[in-house]
This record gives structure tokens, sequence and C-alpha cells, in this order.
């Protein structure tokens, strides 16, 4: 059983499939693991540490070369994995919705694909989930990226010059990602509110010392739909929180959104009228600006001025913070593979709810019912 672990090439990807916590990990369930080189550099892993935790290192090429299973972040170019077990698994974050010429190519190439994000969201798969792990980071991330472009503090300060006020945060889309917003942006001191259109939320919001800003009259959608996700909401209620916002937005210093329904579009949340309402100097960061943006204006890749006001869009957040979305997501792998590995094989075995979930391509066919939708 060999695993190959791939250098990431998509621009500004800073993160790595495999850690050397990891390697050591796989290695003791009896597979062998050689690292591409230079694949741990921008995660502040030097090759060095792989080779000490028991692993080989070779160009594409050589790791790809009789690899059984291939780890990847994004989804590699699929000529580059020519030489490698036919059937082989390549388990990354394949965005099979946008990429779908890639995914025909991983069948064309008999390469079974599994697409990590397609976890299903079931209680024994918490370890495995790679959105939940990412998202975390992200929202961090967001609200120091706030902080970094707000000319002002976050914490309320009594000093002898006088006082400074608490910055107001406003947190739009409460999943893993507005959560740790929340908690993130309350121990920098800030006066924190939130919003989503699960009322579930409520209670989390509460829990964090939050305030939560509902829409009351129209109803949302009340416990959780699919996997706990979100849909697309009613006209009367989108109509209803458009107006609740604009009462709300004029009187924030930051906005933090981060809403995204499965498969759509984000919702756009907050129009360029609204955004003139803002003092100048507000910021906002928009978390979905890469599936569509919640945010009117909001440019992926770039930081841009809207009437004074700077709206934040960068992209793959995750990889801002690469040393830890990399252990995160490296552990991620390897709960997923080990929880199936199959000692008398020593090879891992998926079972029919996840496997058919995360499964792409097998056999030289696409063959994951979402694709077929
Ligand atoms: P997500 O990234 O799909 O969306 C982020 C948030 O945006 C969600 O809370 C959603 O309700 C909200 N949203 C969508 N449209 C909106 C709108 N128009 N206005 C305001 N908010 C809007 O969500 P996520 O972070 O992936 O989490 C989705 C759910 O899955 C949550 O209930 C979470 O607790 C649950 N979850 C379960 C597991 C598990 O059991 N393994 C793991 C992770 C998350």
């Amino acid at each position: 059983m060999k695993i190959a672990v791939l250098k990431e090439t998509a621009p500004g990807e800073k993160r790595v499939a495999a850690t050397p916590e990891t390697v050591k990990k796989f290695i003791a369930l009896g597979a062998e693991v050689a690292v591409e080189r230079g694949a741990g550099e921008t995660s502040s892993i030097a090759d060095a540490d792989y080779q000490t935790a028991g692993a080989t290192l070779a160009d594409r090429t050589g790791a790809v070369a009789g690899a059984d299973i291939i780890l990847a972040v994004q989804g590699p170019d699929p000529a580059s994995l020519t030489g490698a077990r036919p059937g082989a698994w390549l388990a990354a974050i394949l965005d099979p919705f946008g990429q779908r010429a890639r995914v025909d190519a991983y069948a064309a190439a008999g390469i079974e694909a599994l697409a990590m994000e397609l976890m299903p969201r079931i209680t024994r798969a918490q370890s495995m989930d790679v959105l939940s792990s990412q998202s975390n980071l992200s929202g961090y991330k967001a609200v120091l990226d706030a902080a970094a472009e707000y000319g002002r503090a976050f914490p309320m300060m009594m000093t002898a010059a006088g006082t400074v006020s608490a910055a107001r945060v406003f947190v739009m889309g409460v999943g893993v990602a507005g959560l740790q917003a929340i908690a993130t942006a309350r121990r920098l001191g800030a006066q924190v509110s939130a919003t989503d259109v699960r009322s579930a939320t409520k209670e989390q919001i509460l829990s964090l010392g939050a305030k939560p800003v509902f829409v009351e009259a129209v109803a949302g959608i009340e416990g959780e739909g699919a996997g706990g996700y979100a849909g697309e909401m009613s006209d009367e209620y989108k109509k209803a929180q458009a107006e609740l916002v604009s009462s709300h937005i004029a009187r924030q210093d930051v906005v933090i959104t981060t809403a995204l329904i499965p498969g759509r579009p984000a919702p756009r949340l907050i129009s360029d009228a609204q955004i003139a309402t803002m003092r100048p100097g507000s910021v906002i960061v928009d978390l979905a600006v890469e599936q569509g943006g919640n945010v009117e204006g909001a440019v992926p890749g770039e930081v841009v001025e809207r009437h004074g006001v700077k709206i934040v869009g960068h992209r793959n957040v995750p990889s801002r913070l690469a040393a830890d979305a990399s252990a995160l997501y490296a552990r991620n792998l390897y709960n997923f593979l080990s929880a199936f590995w199959d000692k008398e094989t020593g090879r891992p075995v998926l079972d029919a709810e996840i496997g058919d979930a995360v499964r792409l391509t097998s056999d030289g066919k696409v063959v994951n019912a979402r694709l077929s939708e």
C-alpha cells in the first residue's frame, strides 16, 4: 500500500494534505508514504521532517508511481497522475460541481476520485469533515482580517486620554465559520450581534454572549433542513430580512458574512445602498466571495472600497493559516482512511453510507448520484 502526498499547484494554495504526524500514523498502519518534494514548504514543514517521520521524497512522477492512494488539498491535474495503480484513490477537495470536466478526466484515467467536501454531516464522520475544520479557521481569520483593515480598536479602552468605544461586529450566517467569528470577535472585546435563517442558531448565538438579530414576522427554517443546511428563502422572507439588515447595519462597524446554500450561489445579503449607510472606515469581510458573494461589490481576491467602507474578499481563507489548516486537514484525511482500514488486506475499504457520498468516479465512470441530478 503506497500513499502519495502531492505538492499543491493551484495559485495561492499553501496547504498540504499530510503532516509528519499523519505520515507516521499511516506508516504505523503498514503503508509506505512518498511525499512530493517541497510539499510542506508553504505550511512550514521541511522535507527533512517528512523524512524523519519515515516518508520518502520524490518528484511528482516518482511519488505517484505505483501509488494506491493519492492525497492532495485541491484536485491535481489528471494528466499528472499517470503511473498510479489502476483504480488508485484520490482524496482531495475536488469541487465536483465547479470542475466537472476534471472529474470526467479522473474517470477516464481510471482514478477513483473521493471528494472530501461531500463527507456526510453525521456524527461518526465529524472527525473527517474538512468543511468544518477549514471553515472554523476561516471564521477566526475573517475577524483578524477585519481587525487589520479597521482603523480603530476592537475592545473598549478607558485611557487617561479618554475612552475608546468597543467595535460593533455583526456576523451574518452562523454555521461553523460564523460561530468561530462570533467567538473570536468577542475575545477581542467587540460588541457582537449575529443572524441566520436557521432558528436553531439563536441559542448558539446567545451562548457565545452575542445578540441574536432575527426576522420574527416571517417563518424561517424552523429546525434544520437536510444535513443541517439552509435552503433558499421565500421572497417574503428575503424582503423582511433586507429591512431588518438595513436598520441594523447602519450602526455596525464590522460585518462578517458567511452565508452559504449548498449547491447554489451564495445568497445576497448586503446591497450597495446598505453599504452606503455605514460609517466611513467600516469593514465588511465576505467569506462567501468565491461562491458568488453575500455582499454587492465584493471582488474575489481583493480589498475594495465603496462609500468609504472596505470590502474584504480574500480567496481561500483557510490557506492564510496554512500550518493549522494543513494539520487539521491532514488529520481529517487520516481519520477518514484509518476508520476504514482493513487489517487483513492492509488497505481501506469504504462502507456505503460514506463511500457512496464521497466517491465521484469508479471503474472509468462518474458514479456520484449528486453529479447525475
Ligand atoms: P454553511 O457553510 O452551508 O452556511 C453558513 C451559514 O449560513 C449556515 O448557518 C446557514 O444557515 C446560513 N445561511 C444561509 N442562507 C442564509 C441567509 N439568507 N441569511 C443568513 N444566513 C444564511 O453552513 P455550515 O457551517 O457548513 O453548517 C451547516 C450546518 O451543519 C450547521 O447546522 C452545523 O452545525 C452543521 N454541521 C454538522 C456537522 C456534523 O454533524 N458532522 C459538522 C459540521 C456542521
